[in-house]
């Protein structure tokens, strides 16, 4: 199932609105704009043409005026009527009269089609001068002889035309912001389509993650706050599980991002399947996706969601042509329980993870309040170990690792000690990880390689050869260049390199396989040996074991510890060694507890072992005795009677 085609009850009610609006906004603005000029224009019209028709008219006034004092003077009614007629010649004039002093009609003038009785004066039309009303411009002119008014002239010209005139204008106007408003809905409407589009896409970038079509980190925050939002209002909690690939970055490494994708987008769509329709998976960085479940209110639900989402990781994915099994580690936390506030959660629900990672990995754990005390505890370790060096109190235990065959110690590894002024001795599975997390690795590891080769020179000069020192090195060590460190311990120590040994676990051996594989290649010129150590537990592959400059496999003690009688462990172990054997690498075997477990790893052809049968880690002091009674027991064996 597609993910992102899923029911999804927090869906955010974001969508193309941007695009809606800005089509409005540009629609509307172009259609006011050229409604609003246009009219401002068609008034503009309307006001200058009324002007030039009152300029126009009264000028006509005015002629007719002059051309008739002498018919008033003289009466002449025939005159007058003729000067008047010749007023038609403008279509605009209804009516002209022209009047005595005393105010009686001497002639008139009306146009065709007006009916003669209408009046033609206004009782507000002024002596001389303009007036409109009734839809009507009248005019008055005086008729002069010299200084003196003889009477005078009165025009009524109709405005029809002049309104007929604009409100054309204002129809053409109207017609064109119409014509404008569908060109402009067309033109837009397109970009809006592209828009809408665009936005979509930014809204799902916003939100989603590209690659498994989960929401994204930004989106499990905002859905975080809301539930908690809901919580407030309701009773119900609610839950966050933190899941964290456990080898995701050997996928990427050695078989290429684009297979790292496929398996994300293939493990996206299998957490789905394991979840409740209200339960929402995001991508929440790299390899950790988030689940949030609502209506989660105690720890038997919890419990039943954190091995729900371990149902996840118990088949292989198909990933094109491989079948993958991932591990993963979830922390479960509940809110409001566990946290009171989204970045709590998502801390308690952290805590937790680490503790599922710490417990083995490929598991669950439900977050409790310990967990913050054990990150305060690991704080405190962190500031402790920055001092350990310097307050001289570090040690190296050296564990013998023998021939199966002769039981012949042929090497030893050096562990670490760290002895606590309070906490008295500290395992290295405790502060290493500490260390790494912390960087502090380096200093420590620079040490270990120091004090490890200082030691094997102690026991060269007391006579003591013929064996070799493995030292564990981490991941963070070999970013930091390993060969420089290396040379600095070989050069204060003068031993031979060929006696010293590297081991690297798998995980680091992988994690940045090009550089290492440069490294260890200059090491192995050099004439050290490099050992993968605690084999099996990552992903073991051929592909990268076969491109990696290496020597030796540890195999590792989860392997061995129930051998013979687990048909699983022996058919591991068995395929490891004669994988081993067919690219020649030397095999050892850890953590050799029994005569049975020696044996049945003899009868596979593995090469050495180390564990408790042979020598627990000791001193220094304790291995010289080792090596002396080996001295011994060679001796007696050469030459018997001598030693007895
Ligand atoms: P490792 O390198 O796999 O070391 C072997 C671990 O198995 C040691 O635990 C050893 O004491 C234990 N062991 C050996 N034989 C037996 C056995 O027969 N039975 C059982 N149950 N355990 C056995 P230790 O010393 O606690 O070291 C744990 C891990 O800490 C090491 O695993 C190694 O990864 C890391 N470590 C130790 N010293 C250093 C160091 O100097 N630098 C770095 N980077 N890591 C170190
Ligand atoms: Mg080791
Ligand atoms: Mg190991």
């Amino acid at each position: 199932m597609n993910p992102e085609r899923r029911k999804d009850p927090f869906r955010t009610p974001t969508g193309p609105q941007l695009g809606r609006r800005l089509t409005r906004a540009v629609v509307v603005s172009v259609c006011t704009a050229l409604l609003v000029s246009g009219l401002i224009f068609d008034v503009f019209v309307y006001v200058s043409q009324r002007s030039a028709l009152v300029d126009d008219v009264t000028a006509q006034a005015r002629i007719a005026a002059e051309n008739s004092s002498a018919a008033i003077l003289f009466n002449d009614v025939a005159a007058a009527a003729q000067t008047l007629a010749g007023l038609g010649s403008s279509a605009a004039i209804e009516r002209a009269d022209l009047h005595d002093a005393q105010g009686h009609t001497v002639a008139s003038y009306v146009a065709p089609g007006v009916p003669t009785g209408d009046k033609a004066a206004s009782a507000r039309v002024p002596r001389e001068g303009h007036v409109f009303e009734d839809g009507r411009l009248h005019v008055k002119a005086l008729v002069r002889e010299g200084t003196r008014e003889v009477g005078s002239v009165h025009l009524r010209v109709s405005l029809r035309p002049l309104h007929d005139r604009v409100a054309t204008y204002v129809a053409i106007t109207l017609l064109a912001s119409v014509l404008a408003f569908g060109l402009a809905f067309a033109l837009v409407f397109g970009i809006r389509r592209e828009l809408d589009a665009t936005e979509q896409r930014l809204d799902y970038l916003a939100y989603y993650d590209p690659i498994t079509g989960l929401r994204n980190r930004h989106a499990a925050n905002e859905q975080i706050q809301r539930l908690i939002e809901t919580v407030g209002r309701t009773s119900d909690g609610f839950a966050l599980l933190l899941l964290d690939l456990d080898d995701f970055k050997v996928v990427n490494d050695t078989l290429g991002h684009s297979v790292g994708d496929e398996l994300l987008r293939a493990l996206a769509s299998r957490l789905t399947q394991f979840m409740r329709p209200s339960d929402v998976a995001f991508r929440f960085g790299g390899d950790e996706f988030v689940i949030l479940s609502p209506r989660v209110a105690d720890a038997t639900h919890m419990q039943f969601l954190g091995q729900a989402a371990m149902l996840a990781f118990d088949e292989p994915l198909k990933v094109g042509v491989h079948e993958l099994r991932v591990r993963g580690s979830v922390g479960v936390a509940q809110f409001p329980g566990d946290a009171d506030s989204a970045a709590g959660l998502i801390r308690a629900a952290d805590s937790a993870m680490y503790e599922a990672k710490s417990m083995g990995k490929n598991t669950y754990a439900l977050f409790h309040a310990d967990m913050h005390r054990g990150a305060d505890k690991r704080m405190r370790m962190e500031a402790d170990l920055r001092e350990a060096i310097s307050r001289n109190e570090l040690r190296l235990v050296y564990q013998p690792i023998v021939d199966l065959r002769t039981e012949r110690l042929i090497g030893v590894e050096a562990l670490l000690r760290w002895v606590h002024p309070q906490l008295g001795v500290i395992s290295p599975v405790e502060f290493i990880p500490v260390a790494e997390y912390s960087g502090i690795i380096v200093d420590i590891g620079q040490w270990v390689l120091h004090t490890a080769c200082q030691q094997m020179n102690a026991w060269s000069a007391a006579g003591h050869d013929g064996f070799f020192v493995a030292v564990n090195v981490s991941a963070r060590q070999i970013r930091r260049g390993l060969k420089a460190q290396i040379d600095l311990a070989l050069a204060a120590s003068g031993i031979d390199p060929r006696r010293l040994e590297i081991e690297i676990t798998e995980h680091s051996m992988v994690e940045d396989i090009e550089s290492n594989v440069a490294q260890l290649a200059a090491l192995r010129e050099l004439g050290i040996q490099v050992a993968v150590d605690d084999f099996g537990t990552g992903l073991s592959s051929l592909a990268y074991l076969k491109r990696l400059p290496i020597g030796k496999l540890k195999i590792d003690r989860t392997f061995v510890k129930d051998l013979p009688e687990s048909a699983d462990d022996a058919a591991i172990t068995s395929a490891i060694i004669s994988m081993a054997r067919s690219l020649s690498l030397t095999v050892v075997a850890e953590g050799v507890e029994t005569v049975a477990q020696r044996d049945y790893l003899n009868s596979l052809g593995c090469d050495c072992a180390q564990g408790y049968l042979f020598s627990r880690p000791v001193t220094a002091e304790a291995i010289v005795d080792l090596l002396m009674l080996r001295a011994k027991v060679a001796a007696a064996e050469a030459d018997p009677l001598s030693a007895a």
